[in-house]
């Protein structure tokens, strides 16, 4: 049994599919004499349509981000056309007959351990832009990314390094029924795609990717972090149990779907769903989701071949829309940086701590058109949206200081102004800040003033009130959002929101876990935002709570002085309140 990090609730047994990255695997086969031509034609082939590929991302970057963005793709061109790069790989090819795709691998170690010498981060970041160019060829030459996932027998585990929305586009509706992944954490890509489609997930799990291979028996219980490789008989079928458990009660629970969110008092809460795309939308309206509390469009950029223009994403928009006849839905501007990272917008720049440099919204600000195309098309949106009687609003991510707020009110006037000229409809949209920073914690009454609504993201705001990296997993016993000081300033918030009538939302991942849900229920906060596969217990779980109840459970687990008697005592408190949890509720 292997020990990762639990980051999606449920149990899954299924058949192991193994995401390689290119290098891991060299193919080993050696060319027969007839089979030599052919492979050099491959090659040659890839290496054109990548050439292709490249043009063709530099334009369109060019023209969306900016010059300098897009001349990294003309540093990557010149690695292909760097004549001993193609000389080597036709040399092994023709003389050691080995395939492109090990060619491609031996080069590809040839320049880590020429670069690993080197303290020289320019040159290490050259070896990053070698890598891109090979892993592009190497797309080209084969189907890594289609996997034949059909000709294994029942549901599938996804096992890989780190879960890109690469391969999620590429997995397409493979019948996938758990995830572990050797990187990652709680709030990484993988754990977010997860949670979002209900998929129990195990992250964090050291070397996996050397223990399994592609065929094997593999158990995936996201409620412990555990991971069980090839069990004997009496394991797995303990664990199929536990999945028809958990299948069971997920059924149960989604069948209250159509139930309003009501306490067990009768008072109404919103339950809205944390969305990366369109197919998030149905999953999260089949969930019972009241509506999209938060729209990531990272994700749409970085599943994009190069950038997606102004018509794109307003087609994506609408499609979300769509989605949801009559309902309100959040779209959160371009949120990158810290973990997550673009070529064309400064993979290459190298910062220290990341997280507290140049992301999210200091990033937009930086790119002005670039920005300003995705303020135009939430705009446009939001003009769709009302005649088809559902409500866009916009979100500003990982807002700071007061001027950021009144500098996004100018951009957004701007851009209403550019699309009257242009007689393009749009409507305008209440502007919100998300509140992840401890600053805008600390003055929000002053910025209250200037917004329309505060949306919690309590992922990022544990982080730098704990001092405590999010994906470190060093420090995650540090990094917890029931820590007495997180509750402090959460309540503080709240506090003042309410006394200001802005509407408020917490929209990390605290908000759809129960303990940390009751508490929020009794700090008065009636909106929550969550990956949709926790909307129905939570809706449950609700029903099972009065709000005089809950406010007595915050009260007195804010009384408490450390972490761990938080812990006891609301577990004590939820075992009590709702026995049933204990199948879905992440350890
Ligand atoms: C958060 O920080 O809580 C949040 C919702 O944003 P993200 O997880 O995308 O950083
Ligand atoms: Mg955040």
């Amino acid at each position: 049994m292997k020990k990762g990090i639990a980051v999606s609730p449920g149990v899954a047994v299924g058949t192991a599919y193994c995401i390689h990255e290119i290098f891991v695997n060299p193919d080993t086969k050696r060319l027969e004499d007839r089979e030599i031509t052919a492979e050099l034609a491959q090659y040659e082939y890839a290496r054109d349509k990548t050439t292709e590929d490249l043009h063709a991302l530099q334009k369109k970057v060019e023209a969306q981000v900016g010059h300098e963005q897009a001349a990294i793709f003309a540093v990557h061109e010149t690695i292909l056309r760097d004549s001993p790069f193609t000389k080597k790989v036709r040399d092994w090819i023709v003389t050691e007959r080995m395939t492109a795709q090990a060619a491609l691998h031996r080069l590809m170690a040839e320049y880590t351990q020429l670069f690993s010498r080197t303290k020289d981060e320019y040159l290490r970041d050259r070896l990053n832009d070698i890598r891109d160019v090979v892993v592009r060829i190497s797309a080209h030459l084969s189907d890594v990314l289609k996997p034949e996932t059909h000709a294994l027998p029942g549901p599938l585990i996804v096992v890989a390094d780190e879960l890109l929305p690469s391969h999620v586009v590429a997995l397409g509706d493979a019948d996938v029924h758990g995830i572990v992944t050797q990187a990652g954490s709680q709030t990484s890509h993988a754990a977010i795609i997860a949670r979002s489609r209900g998929i129990p997930a195990v992250s964090g799990v050291v070397g996996v990717l050397r223990q399994v291979k592609t065929g094997d028996t593999i158990i995936v219980d996201g409620r412990e972090g555990h991971v069980i490789v090839n069990p004997d008989v009496e394991t797995k079928s303990a664990y199929h149990k536990l999945e028809r458990e958990f299948f069971h009660l997920k059924d149960q629970l989604a069948e209250n779907h159509d139930r309003p969110a009501v306490t067990a008092d009768g008072v109404a809460i919103q339950l809205l769903a944390n969305i990366n795309g369109v197919a998030d939308a149905h999953t999260a309206e089949r969930m019972g989701a009241t509506g999209v509390g938060l729209f990531r469009t990272e994700y749409m950029y970085l599943a994009h071949p190069d950038v997606p223009d102004e018509e794109e994403q307003l087609d994506v928009y609408r499609r979300v829309v769509d989605a949801w006849p009559g309902r309100d839905v959040v779209i959160r501007t371009l949120d990158i940086g810290g973990d997550k990272t673009m070529v064309y917008l400064g993979r290459n720049v190298r910062e220290a701590n990341p997280f507290m440099g140049w992301r999210s919204i200091r990033l937009s600000f930086e790119h002005p058109e670039f920005f300003n195309t995705q303020v135009r098309a939430i705009l446009r949106a939001a003009d769709y949206a009302r005649r088809k009687g559902s409500r866009v609003r916009i979100l500003f991510p990982m807002i700071t200081t007061l001027e950021e707020l009144r500098r996004l009110r100018a951009i957004m006037r701007k851009a209403c102004r550019q699309l009257t000229e242009q007689k393009k409809p749009f409507a305008d949209v209440p502007m919100g800040m998300m509140l992840e920073v401890p600053a805008a914690a600390l003055t929000m009454r002053s910025m209250l003033a200037a917004c329309d609504y505060v949306s919690v993201g309590s992922n990022d705001l544990v982080q730098y009130l704990m001092a405590a990296d999010r994906d470190n997993p060093k420090v995650s016993h540090l990094c917890q959002p029931l820590a007495p000081a997180v509750l402090q300033v959460l309540a503080d918030v709240i506090r003042a929101c309410n006394e200001a009538n802005k509407p408020i939302t917490v929209c990390g991942e605290m908000a759809g876990q129960p303990r940390t849900f009751v508490l929020l229920l009794g700090m008065g906060l009636r909106s929550f935002s969550m990956s949709p596969a926790f909307i129905p217990t939570i809706k449950d779980l609700a029903a099972h709570i009065s709000v005089a109840q809950a406010e007595r459970l915050a009260q007195r687990a804010m009384e408490l002085t450390t972490l761990a008697k938080v812990k006891r005592y609301v577990d004590e408190q939820l075992r009590a309140i709702a026995p049933n949890l204990s199948v879905l509720d992440i350890a």
